[in-house]
């Protein structure tokens, strides 16, 4: 007679976006009985409501401009161009659609349950489904993510709206406060900008994406402007009244904008409120992010958390590898931890931003002096049509051992172009390497392998 198993499942999942369905779908893989929980929608934020229907509008809003700025110089002109919202966002809602339908197939096909309901852990092996329905597993894994930060201290703030909301307005609005100066407020800054909308980027500090290499804030913060956006600098959101004439936004310095919306993109916080760690005896940082170590175990053994619920690093493609390394090393029989360091990265904004390794400043404050080479040219494709666009293209060298340890590009396909250096950079290439390689012509990246001298701060 055979045994019948201790747990109903050997793991389930909470939550199915990146990291809980590569997590489930391998695990299955490597045989085991797996369930899954999603309260949304199969596929998660970067399918949902982040890197994938973002990426759609910024082909979008990308065609305006080439259109009116880039196109006329090669001979083209577009009579009666008109946009229209209703057709991009129910466009991108189909093809969000169908790839959540992927997710959910594949998932089934790989032999993973799925219950579409939250989850909630009520001990170190079961879990509650808002049907009431409990859940025993021999292993639980909290994929979560993460939901947009919304102030509590600003009155009117229910005016405003997130990412989560921006991509099924009934309208475009004409106008559009988008508070904060990261990845998210800077991404959608340039996008609406280039559908059409009349963009105010409100930073509290001074220059934009602090973290990057200043070259690269420097650089995104002039295109920002230079492409007509209003940034307001040094001052917050203090409160927000609706009028006639749309939301009147009152600052922290006095000044006061109205804009017919407020997007807020002032960081994204771990989603774990309510989800039992304290009775399950799952420590969290204050902040809400669980904590784990290496190999994604948090503190209780049977209980593992990948992903943004994490708050390790908040990239899709970084989950999928958490998720893939926790099933090799739970059901795999392989024990892998994820190597964090040196991720390429980029920002989706108009020129795009591809970064990978340690910025100037960082590179100092860890080695002291390091060699930098940096180029800043207007691409090819931008000289006939006199745009003024520039790229911006800059290595990080350390002088002990020349390996590159930083590459920071803005400019044209940087985004393309940084996922090719990023094994470059991770694998400890030198810059006598990069230089052995020959360049590809003519080509904006080609700038990689032909920067010969190193740059020498001006002195003024
Ligand atoms: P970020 O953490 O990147 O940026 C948050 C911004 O909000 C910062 O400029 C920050 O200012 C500002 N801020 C924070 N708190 C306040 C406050 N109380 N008042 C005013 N301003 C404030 O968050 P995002 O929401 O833009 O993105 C979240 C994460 O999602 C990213 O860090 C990234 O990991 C991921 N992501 C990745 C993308 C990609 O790969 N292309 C795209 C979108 C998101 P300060 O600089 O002073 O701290």
């Amino acid at each position: 007679m055979t045994q019948k198993p201790a747990y109903d499942v050997d793991l389930f999942v909470i939550g199915a976006g990146s990291g809980g369905v590569r997590a489930a779908r391998m695990s299955a893989a490597y045989g085991a009985r797996v369930a899954v929980a999603e309260e949304y929608r199969i596929g998660g934020t970067c399918v949902i409501r982040g890197c994938v229907p973002k990426k759609l509008l910024i082909y979008a809003s990308e065609f305006g401009h080439e259109m009116a700025d880039i196109a006329p110089g090669y001979g083209w002109t577009f009579e009666g161009a008109r946009f229209d919202w209703p057709t991009l966002r129910d466009n991108v809602a189909a093809e969000v659609d169908r790839l959540s339908g992927i997710y959910a197939r594949n998932l089934r096909n790989s032999g993973v349950t799925i219950h579409e309901a939250r989850a909630e852990i009520i001990g170190p092996h079961a879990v509650r489904l808002s049907s009431g329905e409990v859940i025993s597993a021999g292993t639980i894994l909290i994929a979560t993510g993460g939901r947009p930060v919304v102030p509590t201290d600003v009155p009117g703030i229910e005016h405003a709206i997130t990412s989560n909301e921006i991509f099924l307005l009934d309208h475009l609005p004409k106008s559009i406060l988008i508070a904060g100066g990261g990845y998210i407020a800077v991404e959608f800054a340039f996008l609406l900008k280039g559908l059409g909308v009349d963009v105010t980027l409100l930073y509290r500090g001074d220059t934009i994406l602090r973290g990057f290499d200043d070259d690269v804030r420097v650089h995104v913060h002039g295109e920002l402007k230079r492409k007509g956006i209003r940034v307001v600098t040094h001052t917050i959101l203090k409160s927000i009244e609706k009028t006639e004439a749309g939301l009147h936004i009152h600052l922290a310095n006095g000044q006061s904008v109205t804009s017919e919306a407020l997007m807020l993109a002032v960081g994204r916080e771990p989603y774990s409120e309510g989800l039992g760690c304290e009775a399950a005896g799952v420590a969290r940082q204050p902040n809400g992010a669980i904590v784990v170590d290496a190999f994604s175990k948090t503190s209780v053994p049977s209980i593992y958390a990948v992903g943004d619920v994490t708050n390790r690093m908040n990239l899709t493609p970084v989950a999928i590898r958490e998720g893939a390394c926790f099933a090799a090393t739970v059901f795999g029989g392989t024990p892998m931890a994820f190597d964090h360091d040196t991720i390429a990265t980029a920002v989706f904004s108009q020129p795009p931003t591809g970064t990978v390794g340690l910025s100037e400043a960082d590179a100092r404050a860890k080695y002291g002096p390091v060699d930098i080479y940096k180029t800043t040219f207007r691409p090819m494709r931008y000289v006939m049509p006199n745009e003024e666009t520039r790229m911006m293209m800059k290595l990080v060298v350390r002088p002990s051992d020349d390996v590159v340890i930083g590459c920071h590009i803005v400019g044209p396909d940087a985004a393309e172009i940084i996922q090719a250096v990023g094994i470059a950079v991770k694998h400890g290439l030198t810059k006598a390497q990069f230089d052995a390689t020959c360049a590809v012509h003519p080509t904006v990246a080609e700038e990689l392998v032909t920067m010969k001298e190193k740059w020498v701060p001006s002195v003024a």
